[in-house]
């Protein structure tokens, strides 16, 4: 018997912990401070109403022996996937319903997906990084190469010739760094990776966030990107749907390497060994592309986005450099003083009771930056901006 020894190799995740128990023994010992937290990834709005009612009615069809439902389409009832494709289409990208499959969530596909690619491939993956796509390869004893995202290239690395990658994650808008790539610089990495004959594994988690219009929200907005790409997209920030759980993953129908559809694959993988996400939860997704649902949905977007521009308003008043802050939940900033980010985090909690991420918990290039999030309270979100501007313009 052997066990997967790739385990030993995953570095111990302290980050949030660490800010936890850090944030914890400061309240201790000063219980009187009003400690406002800008680190949280996870949402704080409650469902819209059109998909709690969407998910109410579900319900009371389960109830009833005509209208019960059990094991669905592991891929997906057509219902969800046709408002997805028309999701799309709204934005001049036209996919077959079919080449979606709804999942529940990022997270789980970004993983699993890799049960379609060799062990034998090199994986490159920006740093900094959501640390999932690391650990899920290192798992598997993937070779990974990172690329520098940094303050030279605004934290959105472009293809090296030199380099020759089987995977690549792209992640935009960026988790950790909320950078965002234009069109040239997505073109530039579908042409890579169809020269390369590379998969590109495209994160469009925050999607909904970027306002800009010329900005692509989706990889399939850039020619060629069929032949050579997924795209996984969430409900989560979305829609608030980080409890709730429902996403959805694009694997195209052309993309083909050695003669085989990752289509094909994945739907066999998805029908193995997945079991689909519930019926009442699908009804409620598909709610939020509804108009009435996309209304509700834009207000509470607005929302995180208003306290993302209050933190970029500061930042900018401050003459701070930071990435993110328009089109994303993100702010990433670079710490004043040269101080790293750990040292940043004390300096901010211990005098400005305010809580952030350290830049160093998503790779050694972020070691001197600092994210902050839009995820929060309104109230709080400026109380938090003025305590920073008071504390930095000292
Ligand atoms: N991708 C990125 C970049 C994220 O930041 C997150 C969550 O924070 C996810 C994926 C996971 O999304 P989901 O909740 O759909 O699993």
């Amino acid at each position: 018997m052997k066990l997967n020894e790739n385990y030993k190799k995953l570095e111990d995740s302290y980050l949030f912990s660490t800010i936890s128990r850090k944030v914890g023994e400061y309240g201790e010992k000063n219980p009187d401070a009003k400690i406002i937290r800008l680190g949280i990834g996870d949402v704080t709005l409650p469902l819209a109403p059109a998909v709690v009612k969407a998910m109410q009615d579900a319900l009371c069809e389960m109830s009833v022996q005509e209208s019960f439902h059990g094991y669905g389409p592991e891929q997906g009832y057509a219902f969800l996937k046709n408002e997805i494709q028309k999701y799309y289409a709204r934005r001049d990208t036209q996919l077959e319903a079919d080449e979606i499959f709804i999942s529940d969530g990022a997270k789980s596909d970004l993983g699993n997906i890799l049960d379609l690619f060799d062990a034998d491939n090199t994986v490159l993956i920006p740093d900094p990084v959501y640390p999932v796509y690391v650990d899920t390869n290192t798992m598997a004893g993937r070779n990974i190469v990172f690329m520098d995202a940094n303050e030279e290239n605004g934290f959105l690395p472009l293809p090296d010739e030199n380099i020759d990658a089987d995977i690549i994650y792209l992640c935009s808008p960026n988790n950790p760094t909320g950078a965002v790539y234009n069109r040239e610089g997505l073109k530039a990495w579908v042409d890579y990776a169809n020269r390369k004959n590379a998969i590109i594994l495209f994160d469009a988690a925050y999607e909904c966030f970027i306002v800009e219009r010329d900005l692509p929200r989706s990889i399939y907005e850039i020619e060629g990107a069929k032949t050579c790409a997924i795209e996984f997209c969430s409900l989560s920030k979305t829609a608030g749907f980080t409890g709730t759980r429902c996403g959805y993953t694009v694997v195209p129908f052309a993309l083909e390497r050695n003669g085989m559809s990752l289509h094909k694959m994945w739907l066999r993988r998805q029908t193995t060994k997945f079991n689909g996400v519930p019926y009442v939860v699908q009804r409620g997704a598909a709610a939020v592309f509804t108009e009435e649902g996309q209304e509700q949905i834009q207000q509470t977007l607005a929302y995180y986005k208003e306290n993302a521009k209050v933190l970029a308003k500061t930042l900018d008043e401050l003459g701070i450099w930071y990435t993110g802050g328009k089109n994303s939940p993100y702010l990433w900033l670079k710490c004043p003083n040269n101080m790293n980010s750990w040292t940043f985090f004390d300096y901010l909690l211990e005098n400005a009771h305010v809580v952030g991420t350290p830049g160093a918990g998503f790779g050694k290039n972020g070691d001197k930056f600092f994210r902050l999030t839009a995820f929060g309270d309104k109230e709080k979100t400026i109380e938090a901006a003025e305590r920073i501007k008071t504390l930095l313009s000292k």
